[in-house]
């Protein structure tokens, strides 16, 4: 393999810059020219594709965000323009790409592969959805975030003696909810992966109210159902109006803490070293503080387990 281009496609993730940047590093050290693509996929239909070298990563890996910018493409699932991204990548003598994203990225990155191009597909996504991994670059900055922001609704929420429910991202994985929520000291989370009553929430805040607390904090990931309908259920059931807060986009953003960081190095030095191992369809992942790798399909094929530990804790410090 001489030649190897990068690329971030999806939603952007905390410790995107440092995967970009250990990629592009890894293969300067071995010796192999890298690219960079801009604009995920749809830079690559396009033919955006630049050389990149060691001083193009310089001053990054602290950055949130992707330099290289993301982008969704729906022309990317029509083979006719998978053809057309190849031939850019042929066109220029490369034979490797790196993705970067989550699983929609995956499914291109194997498709992509039928076009003659070995792929590595490293997983970076807050939502911490990719079963195969135990965790995936931007899900530890996200989790922080979230953390800073229940600390200040928690001062204000004490202060006016109030609930307030907090919605989080994640899509259909509650582990933002989760992680954030136990770290928080949230007194309930609401997550997909577990039915939460409406007249359970009620039972816990009539519990505190008893015991004299009268704030409440609510972590929801946004999987269930939003914070305005919930605010609404417990409006008309009970009286009680809770605050909400919608933390959106943040959780997206700002530096990536030093366990992405390292995450997104190890990753990236791991997809290079497949590649120049006559590897392709594969996905970078770390399990048991070992990064691996199995083929792409099989690594999509498996289905998050429910952490019922992780779960039970909720229950039992929120007593
Ligand atoms: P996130 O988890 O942050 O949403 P993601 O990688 O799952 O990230 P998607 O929008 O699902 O985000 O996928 C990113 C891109 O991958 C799509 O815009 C599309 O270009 C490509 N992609 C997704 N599914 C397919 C598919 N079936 N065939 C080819 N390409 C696909």
């Amino acid at each position: 393999m001489k030649r190897i281009a990068v690329l971030t496609s999806g939603g952007d993730a905390p410790g995107m810059n440092a995967a970009i940047r250990s990629v592009v590093r890894a293969s300067v050290y071995y010796q192999i020219e890298i690219y960079g693509v801009y604009r995920g996929y749809r830079g690559l239909i396009d033919g955006d594709i630049e050389p990149l070298y060691a001083s193009s990563v310089a001053d990054i890996i602290h950055k949130g965000g992707t330099f290289l910018k993301s982008a969704r493409s729906e022309a990317f699932k029509e083979p006719k323009f998978r053809k057309q991204a190849a031939d850019h990548l042929k066109a220029k003598g490369i034979d490797g790409l790196v993705v970067i994203g989550g699983d929609g990225s995956f499914i291109g990155a194997e498709k992509i592969s039928e076009e003659g191009i070995s792929t590595v597909a490293i997983p970076g996504t807050i939502d911490n959805d990719l079963a195969y991994t135990d965790e995936s670059i931007g899900f530890d900055t996200s989790v922080n975030t979230v953390l800073d922001s229940i600390s200040k609704i928690r001062d204000t929420s004490t202060s006016h003696e109030k609930p307030t429910i907090v919605e989080v991202m994640g899509r259909h994985c509650g582990d933002i909810a989760l992680y954030s929520g136990i770290a928080g000291g949230a007194g309930t989370i609401i997550i997909p992966e577990e039915k939460t009553t409406t007249n359970e929430i009620i039972a816990k805040l009539n519990k505190d109210r008893q015991r004299g607390k009268l704030h409440h904090l609510i972590l929801l990931a946004e999987g269930v159902q939003s914070a305005a309908s919930l605010q609404e259920e417990l409006k008309k059931q009970t009286g009680i109006s809770a605050r909400i807060s919608v933390l959106g986009f943040i959780q997206r953003g700002g530096d990536p803490t030093s366990r992405d960081r390292i995450l997104a190095s190890r990753m990236g030095v791991k997809a290079v070293e497949l590649l120049m191992d006559g590897h392709s369809n594969q996905a970078v992942g770390i399990h048991n503080n070992q990064v691996y790798h199995l083929p792409i399909q099989e690594a999509l094929a498996i289905t998050k387990p429910f952490d019922q530990e992780m779960y039970d804790l909720t229950k039992i410090l929120s007593v």
